[in-house]
């Protein structure tokens, strides 16, 4: 599942995102990225991927900067590849975002914002966000963080954002509905920022959980304001984190294979939200979109999995077959790279080898 980390302070941005991003990767995502101000420009780099991937693309690279922001992607809309990985920028590059969640109207933003002259460089659902922000600030010549208010008062979705601006070097700009984020209070008059507390927890035991329709905005002048969508200014409630690293990871459960069992309701939700919507009847896998059609013709479907997803693939199979009434096999990776398997035209499996293996 996605991740986000940010990061302003007076310190180097780069080893506490990262380090943050390895703290979500339990989470399971496809590729990561990072965006870092430093001198007034942001550099930005993304990868395809493990965040091991990642560090090893920026290597060498300038990787300065007191404020940064970190994502680890799981794609909803466009493939899993470099350039649809978060951040996303504003043409200009002056405005860069990371985004959990989906923008169900992503269609009709795009289109409105491409016949204002906007081009995408990507497929993702994320990018309207930016230009919609760019397109607002230009417009009304608001603040950046007035500019997202009003962008989120047009988006249907769920969604955890966190903006940074070159206008603003010292300001980061977060938001979320339905998808949550944390804001760590530093001990320096610095901030953190993450979809969950983990990678906070051993710079600050200060934090608020964002509600709802909020949006922070972390100055290293100002501090900490958080408004409501509707412009509310709200007083953050600061918790204290009690728990240390190892029991935050375990959610205050015994053992991590409770907190597993326990948390299975949740982790169901937040694998279908954006991508399954029951009442209105679709599904949305970014990375399997592109074979949609190829999926609704084939005689056979190969799973190739290892280990939990092997025995999620085994759940499939029967649902495969018992609904779309299509042959399914079942097969360990780790087997099936040796073997000389019988795939033709018709197989599914062919077309995710090509394009993907
Ligand atoms: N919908 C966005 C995308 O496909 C974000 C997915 C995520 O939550 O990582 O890029």
């Amino acid at each position: 599942m996605c991740g986000i980390v940010a990061y302003i302070g007076e310190k180097e941005a780069y080893p506490i995102v990262i380090k943050g991003l390895k703290r979500l990767e339990y989470r399971g995502y496809d590729s990561a990225g990072i965006a870092l101000l430093d001198n007034g420009k942001i550099n930005q780099y993304k990868r395809q991927g493990k965040v091991a991937n990642l560090e090893e693309f920026a290597l060498g690279k300038n990787c300065k900067g007191h404020a940064g922001i970190g994502h680890t992607r799981w794609a909803t809309h466009g493939a899993p590849n470099d350039v649809n990985a978060h951040p996303h920028s504003s043409t200009d590059g002056r405005i860069t975002l990371i985004h959990n969640g989906i923008i169900e109207n992503y269609d009709s933003l795009r289109e409105e914002l491409i016949s204002r002259g906007y081009k995408f460089q990507s497929e993702t659902d994320t990018e309207v966000l930016v230009h919609l922000i760019d397109d607002i600030q230009k417009n009304e010549k608001v603040s950046i963080a007035e500019a997202v208010r009003l962008a989120l008062h047009s988006v249907v979705g769920a969604y955890a954002i966190v903006v940074l601006s070159e206008d603003n070097p010292n300001q980061l700009v977060a938001a979320r509905k339905s998808s949550p984020l944390v804001v760590g209070i530093g001990n320096e008059g610095d901030f953190y920022l993450a979809s969950d507390a983990t990678p906070i927890v051993e710079y600050t035991n200060q934090v608020v959980y964002l509600e709802d329709e909020e949006i922070a905005v972390v100055d290293l002048n100002e501090g900490l304001k958080i408004f409501s969508i509707g412009n509310q200014e709200v007083t953050p409630y600061i918790q204290e984190l009690e728990m240390q690293l190892e029991a935050l990871e375990k959610g205050g459960y015994e053992h991590f294979m409770l907190k597993e069992i326990y948390e299975q309701p949740r982790s169901i939700t937040d694998c279908f939200r954006g991508r399954l919507n029951a009442t209105e009847g679709w599904v949305s896998l970014g990375g399997v979109k592109d074979y949609e059609q190829k999926m609704v013709n084939a005689q056979r479907i190969i799973m190739v999995a290892c280990g939990t997803s092997w025995h999620a693939c085994l759940v499939g199979e029967y649902l495969f077959e018992d609904l779309a009434r299509i042959n399914v096999e079942v097969e360990y990776a780790s087997e099936f790279r040796y073997r000389n398997p019988i795939i033709n035209e018709n197989g599914v499996l062919k077309y995710l080898i090509e394009k993907r293996v």
